[in-house]
C-alpha cells in the first residue's frame, strides 16, 4: 500500500450487494478509497454530495442493469456533471457489443465483463486511474 495510492478515490456503483462488498474489499485492500452506490440515482446524489468537497474522485466502475437508473443513463448524465473527465469502467456481463458500445457512445472509457478475478479488476482500474 503507498501513500500515492491512498489519495485515489473510486465511485463503486451496482445493485448487488454482494458485488459491491466483494468489489469493495478487492479496492480497499488494494489501497483505494471506495465510495459505494446502489444504482444510477443513487450514484449521482453521492457525486452531488462530493461537490467542491472532493476534487481527488480518480474513477468510476458501474454496472448497467440496475433498477431505477442503468448504467448507461447514469454515464451521460455524469457527462452533463463536473465530473464528465472522470475516466468510467463499465462493468457487465453482457458480451454484446451493443452495451459496449452504448456505453462508449455515452462516455465509458472501458469496460470489464463479469465475472472477473481481482487481477483483471485491478489491472483496469490501474490502468485508467493516473496518478495526479
Ligand atoms: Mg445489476
Amino acid at each position: 500500500m503507498t501513500d500515492a495510492k491512498m489519495e485515489k478515490h473510486i465511485l463503486f456503483v451496482d445493485d448487488s450487494a454482494t458485488v459491491r462488498s466483494s468489489v469493495s474489499f478487492c479496492l480497499r485492500n488494494a489501497g483505494y478509497k471506495v465510495t459505494e452506490a446502489m444504482d444510477g440515482k443513487d450514484a449521482l446524489k453521492k457525486l452531488k454530495s462530493m461537490k467542491n468537497k472532493d476534487k481527488s474522485l480518480s474513477l468510476i466502475i458501474t454496472d448497467v442493469n440496475m433498477p431505477k437508473m442503468d448504467g448507461i443513463t447514469f454515464i451521460s448524465k455524469v457527462k452533463e456533471t463536473e465530473f464528465k473527465f472522470v475516466p468510467i469502467l463499465v462493468l457487465t456481463t453482457e458480451s454484446e457489443e451493443s452495451v459496449i458500445e452504448k456505453g462508449r457512445t455515452a462516455g465509458a472509457s472501458g469496460w470489464l465483463l463479469k465475472p472477473f478475478q481481482a487481477e483483471q479488476l485491478l489491472w483496469a482500474v490501474k490502468k485508467v486511474v493516473w496518478p495526479k
